[in-house]
This record gives structure tokens, C-alpha cells and sequence, in this order.
């Protein structure tokens, strides 16, 4: 490897649009703050940056569905993320924000260079224009209905009910999600970046000059560019971001994707005055943490702008890594299935350093992994509890017991095989941690950690130095001493090798060892007379807490009340709406408990044609509805008068309860019950057969 006089790290910028979860913190930042603590501990010249990303559609669609101004969108997240850092002990040298005066400026001029030497593409296309809330709509923003399937609420990109995939112009009465506004195609000007022409340079580049990134990245890059790169439009039709510096680009901003990792460098700037040392010159290594959704924009666009920009290093590493699913299932976070990181932090006061270990023991690194909440207890408990804590605190119980609570003397003349292994041991896993952790491989590393403190478990109880008590004398001492000593030296060894991992356990060790911070540094790892014979230390306090069964229960429950949350109101029988359940039961109420096939089978679930449908006298949300039901006719009082026109029912099929118990509503017999899914803005849909066929078919 080159010799690399300083070091530029980034992390993926937070999106400022909701809050962080686990999946963030293992596949990005746990991995880069070992990695740069590391570093730090090694006396390398390391910058660590990082910020919120601000721009782009989905906050500004965020804010008007609020109705709040995008930087109130943007202010309110971005101080989520920042403090959960801080709480999670991630030591970025600054956080910074796209948002900044600063960033604009950089992002800007940026641009503008590139726009100056002529290395942009300018465009003319026709898109979708919303006149009403005088936006253009990115084909998300577009819904009508499926000309496959007749939903009325498909996507300008995708149908979700029959998984088309659709372009807008194929809707058949397509409107804005903004304002319900019938879309018109109106031209507009764009600015491409033609990363065509840099597709042999990056191949030279990546293929064959990077053959070491990880497989997973090196992979996705090879085939992105084996399929060709094409040009890509770098401005957008909109009013939140980077203003494009050009005299006629009114309303037109830098693609986030353009902007964003310029805030790599205009953080730095923010940061320190030398920020071109660390840009500009060759000797300085970048590599950027982020994840697998991330590769195609770290490796082959932004290289790419900066190549053609001219005067920036480029990433000599990017180690990417894949996602961590929760309890079995991918995080979705319009689903709410995650674990929040500002929750955690509240549920679990001071074991920041639990979930970093649980996160970096099971880190995605080649694979996506699974996090549950029974392998967080276990891993606490059966690792962090009864390996790594429990050397520590024997080492300190003893020392104080058998030692008088002094550092004791080593004994070289009478050292043992077993101590000399244990020494051993110390000075090969400080080799195998650093390696490791230079190669990106973290779990390896913190893997050989708490391994080295199995080892002094081990040592201890062969040693047996509380059996040496009985009938001390001077021989007996000496090898108490030796023991001891030899644990106090790893005790030491463990606080530097496990501090880029757990820096608040690290932090808790020097204060039972009474020694300053410069014991850390990396150097030091390996060696034996850390700590002074005839030293006093602290008495033993434990390093960790044991995490208990309900503890563990609480969130496995809370995570999928969570979700139920996110989904209920999504589906749920139509006819108790605003009748039967309150608004408060909906809000509240939870996954319901797990059935067995008899109970599902005791409904008797059906097709329906509605025959007429009448509003009933003075209830505004009940519908007097008749179905057939092939073998009889029925009729059916149903809550769902606001959502549909009694006219626009008739001839449509239903799914309906044939089986639930009669019900008097405003005086009138109900025999049965229609089922409807809510969707996200409250409105009700029916559901119901494909096609058309015959009233009576069973439901199962
Ligand atoms: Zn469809």
C-alpha cells in the first residue's frame, strides 16, 4: 500500500427525513468510528466527516404534506440524527449540514467549473407539471389508474396491486398526490453529466486498479459498468436546494445526488483551514464508509465529477456494507419496522456501548445479517457479562483480596509456561485486532478481543491463585503476584484493543486503573508494564449490567406494536368505522395474538354483488346497502357513506362476513359486514375480486 501521510473519512450523509435506526448505525457508522478511533489511537492525521443531507424531493413532499416549510423538516431531523451520534459515541471531527451557506458555495462553484470547461450536456425533455401547486412531479407524485388492472390508485412508476410496471403517460386519469391536479407535460432544461465518457477511465480505474475493495463493491461496480454508463441529468425542477448558478436556470436546483457528496468537502471546510491538504494532495488516503445503496454514487458518479473537475484525490477504499434485517424481516421504515436509535438510547441509558457491540459483532459486512433482540441479550450477557466484564472484575476482586489493592510485583525468575503463553497471547491478538481492523474486517477484530479476555478467564482458573492463600508464605505470594500482575497487564491491553470499539467501556477501565487517557494509544497495546507495580487502583465496580428476559420481551413487543401501528388503519372492516370501534381503539390497538386455522375457518368470508345502495336518514356515514349473495339477498349497514357514492356502488362486488351475528344500526337489521383496506390518507377501498364472479364464491 502507498504510504499515506493523512487520512479523510466520511460516512454517508443521514438523510434529514426521519430519524436514525440500527440498520444506519451497523452498516455505516459503527464501522467507521472503529475504524477512525483506531486510527486516532494510532497517531495517524485523520479527519472524520459527516453531515445531514437536506435536499431533495422527498423532503420537500415531506413539508407540503405537513404543511411546513422544507427547513422546518430538515432543522427538526437534523437534530435527531446529531444528538443520536453523540449519545451513540460517534466521534465525528464535525457534523456538518448541506443546508450550510458554506455547502451552497462549494456545491455551487463546483458546478460552475464544470459547467465553465464545457463538461455538462444541456437538454430539453417534456414533464409531468403540477399547475397547481406549480411544481414539475416525479412520476412517484403521479397517480390514476392501472390500465392492467383498473386500480385507481396506481403509481406513475409502478402499479402495487398487480406489480406493472407503468410509466405516467400509460394512467388513465393520472393526478398529482400534491394537490389532485391533473398533470401537464410542459418542457424544461436540464444539465447532464455524460459519465459515458468516463466509463474507460473508470474501468482502469476500479477494475483494474482497485482489485481489493470488497467483493460486494467491486462486484455492483463491474456490473454497472459492463452495462454501460449513460448521461445523467444533474439539476432539477425545483426551489429546494442548491440554486443552479447558471442566468437561466430560474427554479432549478443541483440533483442531490450532484450536491450531497460535494458536502464531503465542503464539511471539511467548515472543519479546518487546511481542508485542501486533505482534498488535494495525493498523499492523502479518502475512504468513505457507506452502504450497498449507496455504491453506484461513491464509486462511480462522484469519482467521476471529481475526475472531471480536475485538482481532488479520489476514494482509495470504500468499504461498503450490506443491510441488517430485523427479527428476520428487512427494515421498511414507512412500515415502522426498526429499532430507532433515539428510542434505544431512551429504553437502554448508558449501554450506547451494548448495541455498538452487538452491532459490530454481527456487522453486514459480507452478507446482510439478521439483528434480534434475543442475540442482543445473549451476546450481552454471555459475552460482554460473563467473558469480557467478568475477567475484569475477578482481576480487581482478587488484586484487592490477595495483592492489598496494589499493582504486585512480576517475578521474572519464576514465570511459568502458562504465563509466558498469556504474554504471548497479549502481543499476537494485538497483531491479529490491528490487521483486522486495516483490512475492514471488524467482527474478526472485536471477535479476537474478547477472545483474548476468554483467554484470561482461562488463565485465572488454572491458575487458581485464591487456592494459593492457605498457608501463605513467600513462595506462595510470589505466585499470586505473578498471576495478578500478569491479569492487571491484560486488564490494561483490553482497555486499548477493545477502546476503538467500546470507547465508554474504555473510558470506565482507566478510571479503575487510575490512569490517563494516553494509556490508549495504540502503541502501547502489546507491551506488559502498563501499569506500575505498587500502583493503587480503584475498587472493583462492573463493567456491565445483565439484560433481563422482560426487558428483551418489552421491545420485541414494542417493535411490532409499532408496525401494527403503521398498518392498522391501513386494513380494517369497514362497517364498525366511527360505529363499533372508537378513533382512540384504532390508534391503540395492537397486532392481534396468533390464531389457528380453525379459528380463521370459523368466517365465513364471501363475494358479494351489491345489488343498490342508499344513504340511511340522519346518519352521515352509514349506507343501507343489498347484496346477492347467489343463494340469498341480504342486506348490510356499512360505515363507509363519506368514502363512496351510493350510485358508483351498485354492480360492484365485495368481501363480506357472512356469518357475523345480525346488528340493529339506526333501527335497521345488519346481516353481515364489509371488508375495506384505509389507505395512508384515511380514504377507504373496497376489496374485491379481480373480475367479476359469481356471488356466493367462498373466501379462504
Ligand atoms: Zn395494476
Amino acid at each position: 500500500m502507498k504510504d499515506f501521510k493523512r487520512y479523510l473519512v466520511t460516512a454517508a450523509l443521514p438523510y434529514a427525513n426521519g430519524p436514525l435506526h440500527i440498520g444506519h448505525m451497523a452498516g455505516v457508522y459503527v464501522p467507521a468510528d472503529i475504524y477512525v478511533r483506531y486510527k486516532r489511537a494510532k497517531k495517524t492525521d485523520i479527519k472524520f466527516i459527516c453531515g445531514s443531507d437536506e435536499h431533495g424531493v422527498p423532503i420537500t413532499i415531506r413539508a407540503l404534506k405537513e404543511g411546513v416549510s422544507p427547513q422546518q423538516i430538515v432543522d427538526k431531523y437534523h437534530a435527531i440524527i446529531k444528538e443520536s451520534f453523540e449519545q451513540m459515541g460517534i466521534s465525528f471531527d464535525i457534523y456538518s449540514r448541506t443546508s450550510n451557506k458554506i455547502h451552497h458555495e462549494t456545491a455551487s462553484e463546483f458546478f460552475k467549473k464544470m459547467y465553465d470547461d464545457g463538461l455538462f450536456e444541456e437538454k430539453e425533455t417534456e414533464q409531468y407539471y403540477d399547475e397547481k401547486a406549480k411544481t414539475f412531479l416525479a412520476d412517484r407524485y403521479i397517480i390514476g389508474t392501472c390500465p392492467v388492472c383498473g386500480n385507481e390508485n396506481a403509481y406513475g412508476d409502478q402499479c402495487e396491486r398487480c406489480g406493472s410496471s407503468l410509466s405516467p403517460d400509460q394512467l388513465i386519469n393520472p393526478r398529482s398526490t400534491l394537490s389532485d391536479a391533473v398533470p401537464v407535460k410542459k418542457k424544461t432544461k436540464h444539465w447532464y453529466f455524460p459519465l459515458q465518457n468516463y466509463e474507460s477511465w473508470l474501468k482502469e480505474w476500479i477494475l483494474e486498479g482497485h482489485k481489493e475493495w470488497k467483493n460486494n463493491v467491486y462486484g455492483q461496480c463491474k456490473s454497472w459498468l459492463d452495462n454501460g454508463l449513460q448521461s445523467r441529468a444533474m439539476t432539477r425542477d425545483s426551489n429546494w436546494g442548491v440554486k443552479v448558478p447558471l442566468p437561466d436556470a430560474e427554479g432549478k436546483v443541483l440533483y442531490v445526488w450532484f450536491d450531497a457528496p460535494i458536502g464531503y468537502i465542503s464539511a471539511t471546510k467548515e472543519l479546518t483551514s487546511d481542508w485542501k491538504d486533505y482534498w488535494c494532495k495525493e498523499d492523502t488516503r479518502l475512504i468513505h464508509f457507506i452502504g450497498k445503496d449507496n455504491i453506484v454514487f461513491h464509486c462511480i458518479i462522484f469519482p467521476a465529477m471529481l475526475k472531471a473537475h480536475r485538482g481532488f484525490v479520489l476514494a482509495d477504499n470504500v468499504p461498503a456494507n450490506e443491510f441488517l434485517n430485523i427479527e428476520g424481516e428487512k427494515v421498511s421504515t414507512s412500515r415502522n419496522w426498526a429499532v430507532w436509535v433515539n428510542e434505544y438510547v431512551k429504553d437502554f441509558p448508558s449501554c450506547e456501548d451494548v448495541l455498538r457491540y452487538v452491532l459490530a459483532a454481527n456487522m453486514p459486512e459480507t452478507k446482510d445479517n439478521d439483528f434480534t433482540w434475543k442475540d442482543f441479550q445473549d451476546r450481552n450477557n454471555s459475552e460482554l457479562v460473563a467473558i469480557f466484564g467478568n475477567f475484569v472484575n475477578r482481576t480487581f476482586v482478587l488484586m484487592h483480596k490477595l495483592c492489598g489493592g496494589k499493582v504486585p510485583k512480576l517475578h521474572e525468575e519464576i514465570l511459568v509456561d502458562l504465563d509466558k503463553t498469556l504474554i504471548e497471547n497479549i502481543q499476537q491478538s494485538t497483531l491479529n485486532v490491528q490487521r483486522s481492523i486495516e483490512e475492514f474486517k471488524f467482527r474478526d477484530a472485536l471477535f479476537e478481543v474478547i477472545d483474548l479476555a476468554r483467554k484470561g478467564n482461562k488463565y485465572l482458573q488454572e491458575k487458581e491463585p485464591w487456592k494459593k492463600v492457605q498457608g501463605p508464605n513467600e513462595e506462595n505470594q510470589k505466585l499470586i503476584d505473578n498471576c495478578l500482575h500478569l491479569c492487571l497487564q491484560l486488564t490494561a491491553n483490553l482497555a486499548i484493543l477493545i477502546n476503538p470499539f467500546l470507547p465508554t467501556t474504555a473510558k470506565k477501565m482507566l478510571h479503575l486503573m487510575k490512569v490517563v487517557d494516553k494509556i490508549l494509544d495504540w502503541d502501547n497495546a502489546g507491551k506488559l508494564k502498563l501499569l506500575s507495580v505498587g500502583y493503587s487502583l480503584r475498587p472493583p465496580e462492573l463493567l456491565f449490567r445483565k439484560i433481563e428476559d422482560e426487558e428483551i420481551k418489552a421491545q420485541v413487543e414494542k417493535l411490532r406494536a409499532n408496525a401494527d401501528k403503521a398498518l392498522n388503519g391501513k386494513v380494517q372492516a369497514a362497517s364498525g368505522k366511527g360505529q363499533v370501534v372508537s378513533p382512540k381503539d384504532q390508534e391503540t390497538s395492537t397486532r392481534k395474538p396468533e390464531i389457528q386455522y380453525d379459528d380463521f375457518a370459523r368466517l365465513d368470508l364471501r363475494v358479494a354483488t351489491i345489488l343498490s345502495a342508499e344513504k340511511v336518514a340522519k346518519a352521515d356515514k352509514l349506507l343501507k346497502l343489498v347484496v346477492d349473495l347467489g343463494f340469498e339477498k341480504r342486506t348490510i349497514v356499512s360505515g363507509i357513506a363519506l368514502h363512496f357514492n351510493p350510485d358508483e356502488l351498485v354492480g360492484k362486488q365485495v368481501v363480506i362476513v357472512a356469518n357475523l351475528a345480525p346488528r340493529k344500526l339506526k333501527g335497521i337489521e345488519s346481516n353481515g359486514m364489509i371488508l375495506s383496506a384505509e389507505d395512508e390518507n384515511g380514504k377507504l377501498h373496497l376489496i374485491n375480486p379481480e373480475e367479476i364472479i359469481n356471488p356466493g364464491a367462498g373466501v379462504s
